[in-house]
């Protein structure tokens, strides 16, 4: 009845089934929430301000491919998505760059500094902190100081309960020191959020007459993983599962759970017309909650009344029920214990692993997209 079996809704799932789907394959999607989406979800509130249930999400890239493939299914709100670090009441530009070295310095200082900094890295230059601090030049060398403690030391701490230097390079590496007067969090060609939201792009994608979704449907009551085979309601099924989910979860964590971080995100509401008048503000030097995004400048919606912000406070996933796993924590040890589980599942020729969760990775919309594409691609 089925030529395959996607096990969840988010950007990979639901990217990979639309592929598969117009090639005339038929679609099972099996989603253990009660919605589609992943965490790419979003909903109105009780006051019908649109938010972004798990976190927020902007979507970027400079891949012509994910951009038209996803734009079938969407109007774009275009936005270059900036960012403030609040350090001690004052909010600066970041990813750092050469207007928040203005904003750090005097003017006379700044203006050294910029040409010590072109000079050594070339004008557009993106380097991420941990590199600029091994920089010997005494001069540099503050520059990188100064952004260690107030941009990532104090944020680091909290969203990972570790420092910059115990965490994997990619990840501090995702937002580096910029030397340019570019105020965005993102370079990318096309960034924004969904004309009328994640969700509605995402259900217009699985919106397709080969396509089912079940939700509210946890994978292990339709399928089961024998020595080698998998059976559907019983019965061998032979074409390809693509499973989307916590890897050590489809084995019931028997060498043990991979570790993750999780957020626990309170939402607040005011009777105002605007909380901090910009969407996102980290908290690099204070607060237990590491950014605060007031929804409505992220999704340009216009006709609200009051505003609804959401703090996030990061803590360490421990799997128990109603907890999400949000963040690989990307080290070795992690590493080797996920490499045990994927050889666990190498009996399973049908089985592709796909997504944050499965494959164990810190991925963006756009990469993940494109990387459900070429699978879907690659399958006969
Ligand atoms: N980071 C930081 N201070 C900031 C922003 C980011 O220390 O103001 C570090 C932190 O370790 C974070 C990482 O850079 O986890 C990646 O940040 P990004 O904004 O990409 O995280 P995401 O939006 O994916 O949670």
């Amino acid at each position: 009845m089925y030529d395959s079996i996607i096990i969840g809704s988010g950007a990979a799932g639901s990217a990979a089934a639309r592929k598969l789907a117009e090639r005339g394959r038929k679609i099972l999607i099996l989603e253990k929430r009660s919605h589609i989406g992943g965490n790419c979800y979003d909903r109105p509130d009780d006051y019908g301000i649109l938010i972004h249930e798990y976190g927020p999400h902007i979507f970027h890239t400079s891949e012509e491919e994910v951009y038209r493939f996803l734009s079938r299914f969407t109007e774009w709100y275009c936005f270059g998505h900036e960012v403030a670090a609040n350090v001690h009441g004052k909010l600066l530009p970041i990813p750092f760059n050469l207007n928040t070295l203005y904003q750090v310095y005097d003017r006379k200082t700044a203006e050294e500094l910029e040409g010590i900094l072109i000079r050594e890295y070339g004008e557009g230059s993106r380097i991420p902190i941990m590199k600029l601090k091994e920089n010997p030049n005494e001069k540099i060398n503050a520059i990188a100081d100064y952004v260690y403690q107030n941009i990532f030391l104090y944020y680091t701490m909290k969203q990972w309960g570790q420092t910059p230097e115990e965490i994997s390079p990619e990840v501090t590496g995702r937002v580096p020191v910029l030397i340019s007067r570019d105020n965005r969090y993102f370079q990318d060609k096309y960034q924004g959020v969904p004309k009328d939201g994640f969700t509605a792009m995402f259900e217009k994608m699985l919106n397709h007459p080969n396509i089912t979704v079940k939700t509210s449907a946890d994978c292990r009551e339709y399928l089961t993983f024998t020595e080698d085979k998998i059976l559907f309601q019983g019965e061998e099924f032979t074409g390809e599962v693509i499973y989307t989910g916590a890897l050590d979860e489809l084995f019931d964590c028997e060498y043990g759970r991979l570790p993750y971080r999780s957020l626990d995100f309170r939402f607040e509401h005011f009777d105002r017309e605007s909380f901090q008048g910009r969407s996102v503000v980290n908290y690099t030097v204070s607060e237990d909650y590491t950014r605060i995004t007031e929804f409505k400048y992220l999704t340009g919606q216009k006709d609200t009344d009051g505003t609804t912000i959401v703090k996030e406070y990061p803590y360490a996933y421990t799997g128990s029920e109603g907890e999400v796993p949000y963040y690989a924590i990307l080290n070795e040890e992690n590493q080797a214990l996920y490499e045990k589980y994927v050889r666990k599942s190498e009996p399973y020729k049908n089985v592709y692993l796909l997504g944050r969760l499965a494959e164990y990775k810190y991925y963006n919309i756009d990469a993940i997209v494109k990387k459900a594409l070429q699978l879907a691609d690659k399958i006969k």
